[in-house]
């Protein structure tokens, strides 16, 4: 993620923030840009939070498009779920990440609201990465072959299992995964290390870009290659996956677990993996992290290029090493679980090579 700022009071601003927290602006997300900016009422003086509660039209005052009219996805200003703007010349009522959510849970219960704004938040965070890799999908109303959608359901008392994955382009998302109790339940249920919101959406937009990228396009023997046959029956190796465990040694092969229960989980895995080091790396590169150990023995870091201009997968790779060494150990100073709790086998390094290469010729613009 990249780092933002208030263009009002150049305050540093999160991807999530909707006001300044220094000067009260209002701030939302102009997706073409992929920046957080600042924006005035139209016609009107700014004034300070809640009192221009009522304004339609607001004018950035980023210095790309300063004096530009933009109105607030619907889904920011009646719902309180989103951050993001819309031009004042497009007649869509939802932002580009909105449109893309089909289902949203029933707002009859209280919760669910809170659970849907942590979905959309982890949601926006995935379409920011893609849109920096030029992956941008296309909602399924616009398009029903190619399109993307996400539904967010709820399971209901005698009613068939909710069950998070990809189906032909549509996502599904148990809404239950966005609280942290019943998701630190399923984390232990599973003996997975890390589970996360955002690792969902990562891991099922893998199998949609599956559909995209891989499936019927000339790089299939080489994927098979890496991640063996993925006709072999889904069901039968799930099943047989969740009958018989992991093989002991699954990580000298798999990235998780998971990755071990189908080429196509291990793909998913494998993707969602990929996105979470460049996300991560993108903040580090963002926020100007560098390391100058004192043993000189210890690894420096300098990272000298945003990931999506990372001059191969080798240099991201040891500067993704040298940042989870300091990562994880911040998080143990500060009492928490391992922020990292990943080994990167070199048949796993292979695999996210391969991601690396397909993302990277999409990014510039030579097929996806
Ligand atoms: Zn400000
Ligand atoms: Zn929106
Ligand atoms: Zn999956």
């Amino acid at each position: 993620m990249k780092t933002f700022h208030c263009d009002n009071c150049a305050r540093q601003v999160f991807f999530e923030n909707k006001r300044c927290e220094n000067c009260g602006w209002l701030l939302g997300y102009q997706p073409e840009l992929q920046v957080v900016s600042s924006f005035t009422p139209e016609d009107d003086e700014p004034v300070a939070d809640g009192d221009d509660a009522g304004a339609l039209r607001w004018r950035s005052i980023n210095p790309v498009n300063q004096g530009r009219s933009f109105r607030q996805c619907s889904n920011f200003s009646q719902q309180d779920v989103c951050n993001w703007m819309i031009d004042a010349g497009d007649d869509n009522a939802f932002c580009a990440s909105c449109r893309l959510t089909t289902v949203i849970p029933s707002l009859a219960v209280d919760q669910n609201r809170i659970l849907w704004r942590r979905l959309e938040v982890a949601k926006r965070r995935l379409l920011h990465t893609l849109w920096t890799l030029h992956l941008q999908p296309v909602p399924k109303p616009e398009d029903s072959q190619a399109g993307l959608a996400f539904e967010f359901l709820e399971d209901v008392p005698h009613g068939p299992r909710v069950l998070t994955g990809h189906a032909e382009g549509v996502i599904t998302i148990n809404i239950a995964e966005a609280d942290p109790a019943y998701r630190e339940k399923m984390r232990e249920q599973m003996a997975e290390p890390y589970r996360t919101l955002l690792g969902h959406f990562r891991h099922e937009s893998g199998h949609y870009y599956f559909d995209r990228l891989i499936a019927g396009t000339g790089r299939i023997d080489a994927f098979r290659q890496l991640f063996g046959d993925e006709t072999v029956n889904y069901a039968e190796s799930l099943q047989r996956h969740y009958d018989n465990g992991a093989a002991p040694d699954w990580n000298r092969q798999f990235v998780s677990v998971y990755a071990g229960s189908h080429p196509w989980e291990d793909w998913a895995e494998t993707w969602a993996h990929y996105l979470h080091m460049f996300d991560t790396l993108e903040t580090a590169y963002s926020c100007g992290v560098q390391l100058r150990p004192k043993n000189r023995s210890e690894q420096k870091l300098t990272i000298g290029a945003s990931p999506v201009d990372a001059a191969s997968f080798e240099e991201l790779i040891s500067e993704w090493f040298a940042l989870t060494y300091v990562l994880n150990s911040l998080n143990r100073s500060i009492g928490m679980p391992d922020s990292y709790p990943f080994t990167l086998s070199t048949p796993v390094l292979e695999k996210l090579k391969f991601v690396h290469g397909i993302v990277m010729q999409c990014a510039h613009g030579e097929g996806g």
